[in-house]
């Protein structure tokens, strides 16, 4: 997708702070960060929504959620985290293309 953000830093066009990639999945550095960690993992595919799932997009979810949680310690995360998608302009999905917020390394306010 050439206007998507997260295309163009999947494609190595802008820089990101990459903290984990493999051939589906790219984890990197949240530029605004809501917590002292905040990651995002993207997949690589580009799909707007969580509402554009089909039976493989949320089997790559079901995946991406399995690696998020082996990889949480080596983040920095082994005392926990939280798992945030946004869908759509009521939860203030700024970016349309999948994402999943990784948060944590330290008590999360609410
Ligand atoms: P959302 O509001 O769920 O669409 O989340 C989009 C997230 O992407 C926000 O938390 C932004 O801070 C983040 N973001 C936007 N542009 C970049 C970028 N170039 N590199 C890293 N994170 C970004
Ligand atoms: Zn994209």
């Amino acid at each position: 997708m050439e206007d998507c953000i997260f295309c163009k830093i999947i494609a190595g066009q802008i820089p990101a702070k990459k903290k984990y990639e493999d051939h589906e999945i790219v984890v990197f550095e949240d530029i605004e960060p809501k917590a002292k960690i905040h990651l995002l993992c993207v997949p690589k595919e580009h799909f707007a929504y969580l509402s554009d799932m089909d039976g493989v997009r949320s089997a790559l979810i079901g995946r991406t959620l399995q690696k998020v949680a082996k990889l949480a310690p080596v983040f920095g995360l082994k005392d926990g985290y939280r798992v945030i998608i946004n869908q759509g302009d009521n939860a203030g999905q700024t970016v349309k293309h999948l994402h999943i917020h990784l948060l944590g390394g330290e008590t999360l306010p609410f």
